[in-house]
């Protein structure tokens, strides 16, 4: 079994052994130390948030800290930006209609009232730490002489779709980006070794091609059950690959290999902990919700962000070798990515 490729990654970007946990804490806490401080110079928020906090003098410490959440990003989102306008790249929206479910990519408990829109801003840098998670993390499940066929919608730059698709034409792979129906008519057509799709997509675009051999797929943005798996593999023979991700994340968060027991986390550029309801960090094996803090972007980085999502976390060794932490479980809230 292959080991994830993130671990090379990491040893090769920042030096840090895949085994050494204690260089990879030390790096986090290092980060978050910097973060914490670059926040409340630049951030009106953070600042505030933190008026009465020093930079924690460890990651124990640092788990004591407020949790922010979506909540605080619609109410209080521009004054979380560190950078100037000028220096952003791209900005994602989630728009809220008055009544009924939302038009965005998330839900609120808004009891009938009108949100605004929740808005996440990335400077061209923040992006490219994504592409870079994207190109690594792929590795673990295709190589350069490959067809690829990307399911996400790509028209817009920087979303998912443009993304993946950048980095496998990186990675050296023939990339087709269709929507279902001519997706359908392309696998028929020509041989494809890897297919990126929401669920949805997969599951509809599998049934119309029922019989075609594809080597591997990615799934992203929604949950896949043990039911969906087993459809996919039957329709397509082929090695399912969960991803999990959203725009807070930068959109990449965590991916499996090939043992397929939960997805390693991107920990170089992410702080994954699962939280009570009182934000307090539980053990591994605990349920809870996934809270996130960005380690490496500029733009609008968040600290202790609670998703809403449900979670448990593990720091045992993969049976593909690597030590990097995984998701075991999430039940994923409603929302595009
Ligand atoms: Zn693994």
């Amino acid at each position: 079994m292959k080991r994830t490729s993130l671990d090379q990654w990491i040893n090769d970007k920042h030096g840090i052994a895949a085994d050494d946990r204690q260089a990879m804490e030390s790096y986090q806490l290092s980060r978050i130390r910097a973060l914490f401080e670059y926040a409340k110079v630049h951030s009106p928020f953070y600042r505030r948030l933190y008026e009465e906090y020093g930079a924690p003098e460890s990651l124990e410490a640092f788990c004591l800290f407020p949790t922010i959440d979506a909540h605080d990003l619609v109410l209080h989102g521009p004054s979380m930006l560190c950078v100037k306008q000028s220096e952003i790249s791209r900005i994602v929206t989630f728009q809220f209609p008055q009544q009924g479910e939302p038009v965005g990519l998330t839900t609120l408990q808004t009891s009938g009232t009108v949100e605004s829109p929740k808005r996440i801003y990335f400077t061209r840098e923040d992006i490219e730490l994504t592409l870079d998670f994207f190109v690594h993390g792929m590795k673990t499940m295709c190589g350069p002489s490959d067809r690829a066929l990307i399911l996400f919608p790509a028209k817009t730059p920087d979303s998912v779709g443009a993304l993946l698709s950048e980095a496998l034409i990186r990675l050296g792979l023939t990339v087709h980006c269709e929507d279902d129906e001519k997706a359908a008519a392309l696998l028929r057509d020509k041989s494809v070794d890897v297919v990126c799709g929401p669920r949805s997509s997969l599951l509809a675009v599998s049934k119309q091609t029922k019989g075609i051999n594809v080597r591997a797929v990615l799934s992203s943005s929604e949950s896949l059950s043990a039911d969906d798996r087993n459809m996919l593999e039957s329709a397509w023979k082929c090695d399912i690959f969960d991803h999990y991700g959203m725009t807070e994340t930068g959109l990449g968060g965590a991916v499996e290999c090939e043992a397929h027991q939960g997805m390693h986390i991107r920990e170089n550029d992410l702080y994954v902990e699962v939280v009570d309801a009182d934000g307090h960090k539980v053990a591994d094996g605990d349920i809870g919700e996934l809270a996130v803090t960005t380690l490496t972007r500029r733009g609008m980085p968040f600290i202790r962000y609670r998703t809403g999502d449900e979670a448990i976390l593990t720091g045992e060794r993969c049976p593909c070798g690597s030590l990097l932490r995984r998701i075991l479980y999430i039940k994923r809230k409603d929302r595009g990515v």
